[in-house]
């Protein structure tokens, strides 16, 4: 039985920063709502993506499909509907020795989101998005139809969905392989450097490592630019299988908008920068991999009006001069940066709008703030002179020409669309960037 409840209510995604009036249905079966057949509408996980990709007047949820299909523990081989959140995926099988190929620096987000924005880790350098480990998924598109959809069957299908943003159909289900870990425990190494040119040169010295990750301070002086810490991380070879996804704190409410400010980033950046120890370390997975989630809702400290992240990645020989360039224009201007990750990204894949290539990636965080788009704008032209682009799965408003020239696939994207008849699979970010 098709059994469907719609809401209307306000719904937001993590950025906070797009407020917007929608009507919601949710899953609970292998068939698109009826009210759905002639209306436009969009997939949406948990809500983790930052700006618009999942929103659009009328929503049809999907984490009430949320069960574990399968689990071959010997072989780690794992088959679930596509609204289960990592962090319950990750419950079932880390018991069984195994972990996620690839994971984001959030462990609450759906399979499905994970597929439809075709994720990256810390360790893309070495092991690719997630689709590299996808075996098959399912899909059920506006007309009903369900196909399985590999790199074998349905191959351009496939090619479109892994970073296709929901625009190719709900994807039901995903068959995927799991990791094989020894322990919970990640051997940590943390390496300071006091400017950009030495950032890089960490990031290259430890390019074999399987993780690794910058945190930037973005408040520095001009000589100090791109001042970092180098988080490197490798699966300790003995320990215990001890863990949990529960959340211990919460913030219950948005924070008045002076709260977070320049000084208090100043500080906060001081004492964190100085408290990193040198050396090697065991450090919990959770801490590792997930440090943002132990706060609940921490997107509310940057008050009602949200915030908005800045993620670009620029190819590797333009990587140092494009991300020194976006580093010394932000620290020229009035616009606070208050959480900047860099990453190593390894070789681009085959999928036609999935986010990496092989060079450097850049996130940072903006509170939203008077003249803080066109400011934005300008960095867009700094990453394009760079041969850069921006990721969709971050994105609140940039610009069509801008898009169009960082994701040469577009066409074998939308082809599909056409072929397919998916033209009812439309967010706010599609009907803004023409997709
Ligand atoms: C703290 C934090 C850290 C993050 N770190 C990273 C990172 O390191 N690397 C990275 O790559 N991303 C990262 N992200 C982004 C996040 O992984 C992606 O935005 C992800 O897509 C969110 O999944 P979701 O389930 O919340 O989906 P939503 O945000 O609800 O939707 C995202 C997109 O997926 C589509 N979608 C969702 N479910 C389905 C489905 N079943 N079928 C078809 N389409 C679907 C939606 O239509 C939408 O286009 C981070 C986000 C946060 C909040």
């Amino acid at each position: 039985m098709n059994t469907i409840n719609k809401i209307t209510g306000i719904l937001s995604s993590w950025g906070n920063y797009f407020r917007i009036k929608a009507v919601s249905y949710w899953l609970t079966s292998l068939k698109i709502p009826d009210a759905l057949i002639k209306t436009a509408y969009i997939p949406y996980g948990n809500g983790r993506s930052y700006g618009d990709c999942a929103l659009n007047s009328t929503i049809l949820h999907t984490t009430k499909f949320n069960q574990i299909i399968s689990f071959d523990n010997k072989l780690g081989i794992i088959q679930c509907q596509a609204g289960i959140l990592l962090a319950d995926i990750l419950e079932e099988i880390i018991p069984h020795k195994w972990f996620l190929p690839v994971t984001p620096g959030t462990k609450f987000i759906t399979l499905g989101g994970a597929v439809a924005a075709d994720v990256h880790g810390k360790n893309h350098h070495k092991e690719g998005c997630f689709s590299t480990y996808l075996l098959n998924l399912e899909l059920l598109l506006p007309s009903g139809e369900i196909l399985q959809c590999s790199p074998q069957k349905n191959a351009a299908l496939f090619r479109a969905t892994c970073g296709g943003m929901g625009l190719t159909g709900v994807i039901i289900s995903v068959t995927f392989k799991l990791k094989a870990i020894q322990s919970t425990l990640i051997s940590q190494k943390t390496v300071l450097s006091n400017n950009l040119e030495a950032t890089f040169a960490a990031f290259e010295k430890h390019n074999t490592a399987t993780y690794t990750v910058a945190w930037i301070d973005g408040l520095t002086s001009k000589k100090q630019l791109g001042k970092s810490v180098l988080f490197i991380g490798e699966h300790d070879s003995q320990g215990s299988f001890d863990y949990s996804s529960k959340q211990s704190l919460s913030i219950p409410r948005y924070f008045p908008s002076f709260v977070l400010n320049p000084l208090s980033i100043k500080l906060y950046n001081f004492f964190y920068f100085r408290k990193q120890n040198k050396g090697i370390q065991k450090v919990p997975l959770n801490t590792f991999f997930y440090p943002l989630d132990a706060i609940k809702n921490w997107n509310r400290i940057y008050g009602k009006k949200g915030f908005i992240q800045y993620q670009v990645i620029i190819p590797k020989v333009n990587a140092y001069n494009g991300i020194y360039e976006l580093l010394y224009k932000i620290q020229q201007s009035n616009h606070t940066p208050y959480l900047i990750v860099l990453k190593l990204m390894g070789k681009e894949n085959d999928n036609y709008l999935s986010f990496p290539l092989e060079g450097y990636t850049i996130a940072i965080d903006f509170k939203m703030g008077k003249h803080l788009l066109s400011f934005l704008n300008q960095l867009d032209q700094i990453t394009l002179s760079h041969n850069g682009r921006a990721y969709l799965a971050k994105d609140a408003r940039m610009s069509q020409p801008f898009f169009e020239k960082g994701y040469p696939r577009l066409k074998l994207f939308k082809d599909i669309r056409t072929f397919h008849h998916l033209e009812n699979l439309q967010s706010l970010q599609s009907k803004r960037l023409g997709i």
